[in-house]
């Protein structure tokens, strides 16, 4: 099995893991907040290293990139274990099955290969939080990258520095689960409470890096939806990822509230500059923020249809889409 990497050695003998920001210091024996590590006397190793918990070919809208290669087909995949507690709960890949039978395994070579066979634009990691997953990722990106695929992680942006550096050359887009902008509101989404540093992931990601980055946000009436949160959420978007970053705002919640929520946060949003903000709907299109030129068609298969030479083909403004594989930095 492999070992974490990045991790340092403790002079009590415990190891510290590096890959996500809880930086666990382990025992022998002792498991990680993630429960798919265990240290050991040389390291600390990732017990779920290998194993997927989903693979599937679908369309990239489905991951929330609407900015990057619209219309592209993509094999998602995913492995086990989340850095939220939250997310351990509630969600369907906390742990490793015990059942040798369902744990799947595929070596990253082979994902690579199998997304190439398949035509698809590139590799997506879904499910399961790419935060704890480090190693697995960075292997299938470098396969991915090396046969000019696209690569993204649909994240809660728990990585470290360390860790995103690691993948920084060979990453292409992150998609980031921004649960709120205050600290009880985010301690009760993800069990954390220091969350601050997912903000510096995000933002190292694109300025260190060139990466693509879209923003997702679940709105929690009575939780995340307060004014100075919505504010927040809009304001360091626009001021930190830049203008023309998508912010999609979905009810968390069912029901009336969750979508008047969602509403007043687009509101906001654009109040405070942001140009391109979607909701629910699948079939939203990207309009032009200058003419209302529509440049990317979503009824069916996503299209690009207003785009000329990186500007919109009816008023000539500037619109930031990721159309090839080529990064702009980083
Ligand atoms: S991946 Fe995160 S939670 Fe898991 S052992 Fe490493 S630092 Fe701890």
């Amino acid at each position: 099995m492999r070992h974490s990497e990045p991790a340092t050695a403790l002079d009590d003998g415990r190891w510290q893991c590096h890959v996500c920001q809880w930086h666990c210091t382990l025992a022998a024996g002792e498991h990680g907040r993630c429960l798919v590590r265990v240290g050991a006397e040389d390291g600390v190793i990732a017990l779920h290293d290998g194993l997927i918990s989903g693979a599937v070919v679908g369309p990239i809208e489905d991951y929330r990139l609407w900015h990057l290669m619209p219309g592209a087909q993509m094999l998602a995949l995913g492995g086990w274990g989340y850095a939220f507690p939250t997310d351990q709960q509630r969600g369907p890949y906390a742990t490793i099955p015990d059942d040798p039978a369902k744990q799947r395994k595929l070596p990253a070579e082979k994902a690579a290969s199998f997304a190439l066979a398949q035509l698809c634009r590139g590799v997506v990691w879904n499910f399961g939080d790419p935060s704890v997953s480090h190693e697995y990722v960075l292997e299938l990106f470098q396969y991915a990258r090396s046969s000019s695929r696209v690569t993204a992680l649909v994240t809660t942006g728990y990585e470290t520095i360390a860790a995103l550096d690691q993948l920084g050359h060979y990453l292409d887009a992150i998609c980031l689960d921004l649960r709120a902008f205050e600290d009880a509101a985010y301690a009760r989404l993800s069990g954390v409470a220091q969350w601050r540093g997912i903000l510096e992931l995000a933002a190292h990601a694109k300025q260190r890096w060139g990466c693509h980055v879209e923003v997702l946000t679940r709105l929690h009436p009575g939780v995340n939806d307060t004014a100075d949160q919505i504010h927040g959420m809009a304001s360091w978007i626009h001021d930190t990822l830049g203008a023309q970053t998508a912010w999609h705002i979905l009810p968390g919640d069912a029901g009336a509230a969750a979508t008047q929520s969602a509403a007043r946060a687009k509101r906001v949003g654009h109040e405070l500059g942001l140009k391109f903000i979607y909701g629910a709907d699948p079939q939203q299109s990207t309009n032009c923020p200058a003419c209302g030129n529509t440049i990317i068609e979503r009824s069916g298969q996503a299209r690009v249809v207003g785009l000329n030479d990186g500007g919109c083909s009816r008023c000539g403004q500037n619109i930031e889409l990721r159309t090839s594989i080529f990064k702009r930095g980083g």
